[in-house]
């Protein structure tokens, strides 16, 4: 049976043994992954919902491993946060993102943003701070052209080395911004506190428009307040026509999702958008 018992421990059943083993699997791979090169990432489209005109790209992890097949981030980032993994991986994504930024460039895609999703564990290390830096001289991108989004959880915690990776980041002209806005908790105090550029109301909320009375509110009330703090804002999980004309209407513009395009290997985000194209 798989009772609890008293002292906290669990009785050993082969559900929890067979658990455990994919476990260590998974991390005991995770731990290789950089080094035997199985990462790559997929880039998402951030589109003026006006125009179809390309704005910026987010930068979204894929784990190719021969035993595990291939993995979204949902399966890994976890683990890789809980194990520290998530340091190393961190870094690579920074490079090969600015690293694919700069080549667009150089192949004359008119495109000054990448954004790159930063996970709490990395906020805490001197190591984001470093790797930013290096991304950014090896790629030769300016550090305005560099966008991470982080969590709440990180405004929340609000330890002193967040702070401190604030205040480089801004000083290299890194633009920060909050992902999954409005999931997390309501101290709003820290959007007054920080230097923030965007805001990213999540997919959450997006999904109800127009239909669903709450979901409008909190869009509305999420764009107030981003308005009034003079903050970007980024409409992310745009799937149909109707969400689309919601928020242009609501004056958002600019929006993310299956609409427009999926996360899309670097050549195809290429051939849709050289020339100012829009598909
Ligand atoms: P996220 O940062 O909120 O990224 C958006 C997720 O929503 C992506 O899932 C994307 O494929 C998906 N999505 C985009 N448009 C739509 C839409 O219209 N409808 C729906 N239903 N979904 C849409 P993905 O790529 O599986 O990433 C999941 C999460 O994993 C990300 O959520 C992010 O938190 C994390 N992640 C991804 N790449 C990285 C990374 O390089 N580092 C870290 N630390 N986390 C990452
Ligand atoms: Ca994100
Ligand atoms: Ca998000």
């Amino acid at each position: 049976s798989k009772r609890r018992g008293r002292n906290g421990w669990q009785a050993f059943t082969p559900e929890l043994a067979e658990r455990q083993l994919q476990r260590l699997q998974l991390e005991t791979h995770l731990r290789r992954a950089v080094y035997n090169d199985e990462f790559h990432l997929v880039y998402q489209p951030q589109v003026d919902m006006r125009s179809g005109l390309l704005i910026g790209t987010e930068a979204l992890i894929r784990w190719r491993n021969r035993s595990l097949g291939e993995m979204r981030p949902d399966r890994f980032i976890d683990h890789a946060e809980s194990t520290g993994d998530i340091v190393g991986i961190g870094r690579w994504v920074l490079h090969e993102a600015c690293r694919q930024l700069r080549d667009w460039r150089d192949q004359g895609l008119a495109l000054d943003r990448i954004a790159v999703n930063v996970s709490y564990r990395q906020f805490l290390s001197e190591d984001l701070i470093l790797s930013v830096r290096e991304a950014l001289d090896q790629s030769g991108l300016p550090g305005h052209m560099l966008e991470l989004e982080f969590t709440e959880r990180v405004l929340i915690e609000d330890a002193p080395e967040t702070r401190h990776a604030f205040d480089e980041l801004r000083a290299m002209g890194v633009s920060l911004s909050i992902d999954d806005f409005g999931e997390g908790y309501s101290a709003l105090n820290y959007l007054r506190r920080l230097p923030i550029h965007g805001l990213k109301l999540s997919q959450l909320f997006i999904q109800g428009v127009p239909g669903n009375q709450s979901d409008v509110a909190v869009c509305q009330a999420v764009n107030g307040i981003a308005n009034s703090l003079g903050l970007q804002m980024i409409a992310e999980g745009v799937e149909n026509e109707e969400q689309r004309e919601f928020l242009l209407q609501l004056g958002i513009e600019i929006g993310q999702g299956f609409l427009f395009a999926p996360g899309l290997p670097p050549e195809q985000l290429l051939q849709r958008y050289a020339n100012g194209k829009t598909t």
